[in-house]
């Protein structure tokens, strides 16, 4: 467990092609002080808008998450979020200046090399971790989610799609920074070619390659160079699942078995956790905290 709040040792920038606007899309990773927290600008908006990572805040469509204020959103917000929960980055700001996250090759292994490239730097703050107490389950037709108490976040993830190359597959991880990356941030997101061609067809993508995502059709990979592991399907539905959970803006401690699963109900799960205050608790408790966030160093940041 990270007791300590850490930031980036450096502002960084990633650049690739978004691939529902078709656009060049930059976004700026900038180090900010203790307890403020992970906060998005949209660049592109006059005068910039600011939303702050909360669960009030995001929200999923079938195949992604998303921050939204108002009429404007920021989509595939998850892989970024799961870098910063595997490496336990507390304090953000995240500059970008379209409507979506690029996927660049479809993992988090592109986020993690510039994060781990500048360093992680702690910052003498305690961190709040989201405490589980006692089990609570959620379910939905297949889908189901289960928290435990555990004196660390573990995952266990289970999927099973109907194709020969994915079938039942299943991870279990106590999830630490050095397994994150040995283990999950490799690991790409996946799609199906029939639904990719339909939703070109509707107009609903204009990017997008094999650059950045595995693609499927109907029996086998279309990329190249295949798969990074046989297991990268179930690695990857954990690393969205990472994404997901970190819209508390906190850790969680406790174990999650996670069983075919969605964004759009990992969010569900997440919110409804949240309304069942008698299962869990935060730790350590807020009378340990500081009680005013510190000022962010960087100018324009309207949230600090
Ligand atoms: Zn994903």
């Amino acid at each position: 467990m990270e007791l300590f709040q850490h930031t980036i040792g450096d502002t960084i920038t990633l650049r690739g092609e978004g691939i529902i606007t078709g656009k060049d899309i930059t976004v700026e990773l900038i180090p900010s002080p203790p307890n403020h927290g992970l906060v998005f600008e949209r660049t592109d908006l006059s005068p910039s808008l600011f939303i702050r990572v909360a669960p009030e805040n995001v929200f999923a469509t079938e195949g992604a998450s998303l921050i939204r204020s108002g009429h404007d959103q920021i989509l595939f917000i998850e892989h970024l979020l799961a870098t910063l929960n595997g490496l336990a980055i507390d304090n953000l700001l995240i500059r970008v200046n379209g409507p979506e996250i690029p996927l660049l090759d479809g993992s988090a292994l592109p986020f993690v090399e510039a994060i781990l490239e500048v360093g992680r730097r702690p910052q003498w703050s305690l961190r709040r971790h989201l405490r589980i107490v006692s089990e609570f389950t959620i379910k939905s037709d297949d889908s189901e989610i289960i928290f435990s108490p555990a004196p660390e976040l573990r995952l266990h993830c289970i999927i099973d799609f109907p194709h020969p190359v994915i079938g039942h597959q299943e991870i279990e991880l106590t999830v630490t920074p050095e397994s994150f990356l040995s283990e999950i941030a490799y690991a790409r997101t996946f799609g199906f070619l029939q639904e990719l061609i339909k939703r070109r067809e509707q107009g609903l993508l204009r990017g997008g390659s094999l650059e950045n995502a595995i693609i499927l059709d109907e029996d086998r990979v279309l990329n190249p160079d295949g798969l990074r592991d046989p297991k990268e399907f179930v690695r990857h539905k954990l690393l969205d699942f990472m994404g997901d959970i970190y819209i508390l803006g906190a850790p969680i401690l406790g174990a999650i078995k996670v069983i075919k699963s969605s964004h759009k109900f990992h969010i569900k799960a997440i919110k409804t956790l949240l309304a069942h205050s008698n299962v869990w608790d935060w730790f350590p408790g807020p009378a340990r905290l500081p009680v005013k966030p510190m000022k962010c160093l960087e100018p324009a940041c309207a949230l600090a």
